[in-house]
C-alpha cells in the first residue's frame, strides 16, 4: 500500500506486508510508471499492519505530524524464489503489484545505507502517465489531501502545498 503524507515535506510511504509488519520506504517524489525514472526511496521503520488503512491527521508536533491519505492499496507477489527477507538483505526486491493504481512489475534496489531506488519494470503497465498527478485521490474515500485535512481538523493550507512540480 502507499500513503500520501504531507509531513514537514510531502512524500509517499510505500509499504509491503512481510513478516507481520509493513516494511516501509519514504519516496519523496512518489512512484513513477516510467521505467526510465528511478525514484529515491528511503528505508524507514516498519509499521504495524493495522496502519495500512489509516487516513487522517497526525497532530503537529508528533512524529510525522500532518495529513495522511491512503493513495493506493492492493496485493503483491514476489518474483523469483527468494523469500522477502533474503531479497531485503540482498538489497534487491523484485515484485508484481496488483493495486488500484499501481500494477505490474516493480523493483526496489538498495544503493547505499538506507537509500533505495524504486523503479517500474518494462511491461504493459509501464507508461509515461504522471500517476501521482493524474490520480491524486484517496482509494478509500476519493478525497484529496486538503479534503482530508479539512474533514479531520488538519492544516488545509499545508495539505494543499508541497506537490512536486
Ligand atoms: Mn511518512
Amino acid at each position: 500500500m502507499v500513503q500520501k503524507h504531507r509531513a514537514s515535506a510531502l512524500h509517499y510511504d510505500f509499504r509491503l506486508e512481510a513478516g507481520g509488519v509493513l516494511v516501509s520506504w519514504a519516496v519523496p517524489k512518489g512512484p513513477s510508471l516510467d521505467p526510465k525514472v528511478k525514484r529515491l526511496a528511503m528505508a524507514v521503520e516498519d509499521h504495524p499492519l493495522d496502519y495500512a488503512r489509516f487516513e487522517g491527521v497526525i497532530p503537529e508536533g508528533e512524529y510525522g505530524g500532518g495529513t495522511v491519505m491512503v493513495w493506493d492499496i492492493g496485493t503483491y507477489e514476489l518474483d523469483g524464489d527468494e523469500t522477502f527477507d533474503e531479497a531485503l538483505r540482498k538489497g534487491r526486491i523484485v515484485f508484481t503489484l496488483n493495486g488500484k493504481k499501481l500494477k505490474g512489475g516493480w523493483v526496489l534496489v538498495r544503493t547505499r545505507g538506507r537509500q533505495w531506488l524504486l523503479m517500474k519494470r518494462r511491461d504493459r503497465d509501464a507508461s509515461t502517465l504522471e500517476v501521482t498527478r493524474a490520480k491524486p485521490r484517496s482509494v478509500l474515500t476519493r478525497r484529496l489531501l486538503a479534503g482530508i485535512a479539512r474533514d479531520e481538523g488538519g492544516d488545509v493550507a499545508k495539505a494543499e502545498t508541497g506537490d512536486p512540480t
